[in-house]
């Protein structure tokens, strides 16, 4: 059990709703969220493995199922007009509602909505800590020196009673493997449908996919994702300050997938409250595996890759991931990664 601490966590997403109903017990904690309670949005595919964000909610008395919208059985990968589909068998795939989730983390702890947090407003407020959880804008921190950014624009489309084209997860990769355009169905009849792509192509291709699958889009969401793993956005802490989360680059760079991530390492922070250094150690070690990922994305984005030649990365990556396949909530397949990674 650590010493009681004053604590404000900046940024109530995913890493930081989970640290405030954490370290409520134990700490005087508030936690600042520049958007408005009731106008809240959190932007993002809402796709995860309900087999990992089970375990980690359970401890906190939540259950997980209640916020699951749909299982999915399969993802379908697309490879354009020359090549059938892939599929790839699910194991625990789901979209949930992450919204809600979010603020019941927050209810009955002290949350101030509304309040956009600067060091300027939090000076003379006598913190011990302070947790950048603020994402993207790691506001409390110094710039990462190398910050890879995908931009990402989203829509949630409503389908009536007109059935969707993709009843189950889709994803369509883009060339040089710079991102993807996704359909993530949600609640009966709609889906998060988005595009992410570094070489800035995804206005045009949602826009094209919304045509050829037309429904109602009820909401245009976006922002861009840090791909940047943790080895590139450092420090991780700085005087009273330490981050957590995406802010601390804790995203999958394949894929984009950063909500267990940003989970593990908020339970790293709590456990290694009273040792930063070696909080660093442990978020580096357990996201080492992104490095190789990242690697390969950076090889291809500057036409680099070979896949004689680059293949140790590759098993490197396939290795770490098969070891996790639960935590991904799909079957990793050697055969799927050379298909997908030859092909764009
Ligand atoms: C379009 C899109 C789709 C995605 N889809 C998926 C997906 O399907 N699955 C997946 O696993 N990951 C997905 N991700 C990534 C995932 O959403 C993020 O990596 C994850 O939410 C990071 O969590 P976080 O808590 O670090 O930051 P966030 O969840 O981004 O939370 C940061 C919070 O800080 C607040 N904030 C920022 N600055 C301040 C400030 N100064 N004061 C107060 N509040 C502040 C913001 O309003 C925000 O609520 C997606 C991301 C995007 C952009």
């Amino acid at each position: 059990m650590t010493n009681s601490k004053k604590i404000a966590i900046v940024g109530l997403g995913v890493a930081g709703s989970y640290l405030l109903n954490r370290l409520s017990l134990d700490h005087e904690v508030t936690g600042y969220e520049m958007q408005k309670e009731g106008e809240f949005q959190a932007v993002c595919a809402w796709g995860t493995s309900k087999n990992e964000l089970s375990k980690i909610m359970r401890p906190l008395g939540i259950d997980f199922e209640k916020y699951v919208l749909f299982n999915g059985k399969e993802m379908i990968v697309d490879l354009g007009a020359n090549k059938d589909p892939r599929s790839i068998p699910l194991i625990g795939l789901v979209t949930y509602d992450k919204h809600q989730l979010e603020l019941d983390l927050t209810k009955g702890k002290k949350a101030k909505f509304g309040t956009k947090a600067t060091p300027t407003l939090l000076k003379d407020e006598g913190y011990d800590m302070i947790i950048d959880c603020t994402g993207l804008y790691r506001s409390f921190l110094p710039k990462v020196k190398e910050d890879l950014w995908i931009p990402c624009v989203e829509y949630k489309v409503s389908y009536g009673a007109r059935e969707p084209s993709y009843k189950d997860f889709y994803i369509k990769p883009f060339e040089g493997l710079a991102g993807y355009l996704w359909s993530f169905p949600l609640e009966k009849g709609s889906a998060f449908v988005g595009a992410g792509d570094y070489r800035k192509r995804h206005n045009d291709a949602l826009k094209e996919f919304s045509e050829q699958n037309p429904g109602t889009i009820t909401k245009r969401i976006g922002r861009p994702i840090r791909i940047s793993p943790p080895k590139y956005c450092e420090p991780f802490h700085i005087g009273n300050v330490v981050g957590c989360g995406e802010s601390i680059g804790t995203v999958f760079p394949l894929l984009g997938e950063g909500i267990i991530p940003s989970l593990q390492c908020a339970e790293l922070l709590v456990e290694n409250l009273d040792d930063l250094t070696n909080y660093r150690k442990e978020v580096l070690q357990k996201f080492e595996y992104f490095n190789y990922v990242y690697d390969i994305i950076k090889l291809k984005f500057e036409g680099k890759f070979s896949m004689v030649r680059h293949f140790p990365l590759m098993l490197k990556t396939y290795n770490a991931m098969k070891k996790m396949e639960e935590r991904f909530g799909l079957e990793v397949r050697m055969s799927d990664f050379k298909e997908i990674i030859s092909t764009y």
